[in-house]
């Protein structure tokens, strides 16, 4: 509000008239669990409708009923083509989301909140018992925000100590293997196949490439 002031005294008397839940996120609820700007929907609609406003009443909602219905079966499309339980979208959004997450620390404060810390100063308290984020995104769209979901990456669980490990009932016993001590010390390089020596020079060695995929890399021994 300040920011505005300095912009337009006029805008900043005018703008706390209108009741703040109409326009402020700090003041939406979570009903509607949506980042959709109204606003922005009602400029879609309008354009869509350019061909058939100036029709008479009837025909132009006709008009609108047909898109309405196409509409309709354009996301039943979509539908189909996704896999997984979120939408297209949600789902570009959700791995957006993840990589942000990886950048952020959390500490537990004993009880049913984590404080949750992020590049440039971004911290945000989140609730798991209200389900709320202080930057209130998982609240008024319903999809988790960068802070909640850094609390989701996977753990490994601390185990007790050998001592008080369950013996195992299954009826065999492992005994060590046998092991026979061979003459000099162990040779380190592979031996070459009959193929590969008969190829003289140009040695042919596989490799696992970064992709974890097995490749030929030429005359390196
Ligand atoms: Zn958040």
């Amino acid at each position: 509000m300040n920011n505005l002031k300095i912009l337009n005294k006029r805008c900043y008397l005018w703008v706390p008239k209108i009741p703040p839940e109409t326009w402020s996120r700090s003041h939406f609820t979570g009903r509607a669990m949506s980042d959709v700007l109204t606003n922005n929907m009602c400029e879609c609609f309008n354009s869509k409708l350019v061909d058939g406003r100036d029709k008479p009443i009837i025909t132009l909602l006709e008009y609108i009923r047909e898109y309405v219905m196409m509409k309709i079966v354009n996301v039943l499309k979509v539908i189909d083509r996704s896999s997984g339980l979120l939408t297209p979208y949600t789902t570009q959004m959700m791995e957006s989301v993840k990589k942000q997450a990886s950048k952020y620390t959390l500490h537990w404060n004993g009880e049913d909140h984590y404080q949750v810390t992020g590049p440039n100063g971004d911290q945000c308290v989140v609730n798991m018992t209200t389900n709320t984020c202080a930057c209130r995104r998982w609240e008024i769209t319903g999809i988790p925000c960068r802070h909640v979901v850094a609390m989701y990456s996977y753990k490994v669980y601390p185990i007790n100590g050998m001592s008080i490990w369950p013996t195992s009932q299954v009826p065999i016993q492992i005994t060590a293997p046998k092991f026979k001590k061979q003459i000099g010390r162990p040779k380190k390089s592979r031996k070459n196949s009959t193929a590969e020596r008969e190829d003289g020079g140009s040695r042919k060695k596989s490799k696992v490439d970064a992709k974890g995929k097995r490749k030929v890399v030429e005359g390196e021994v």
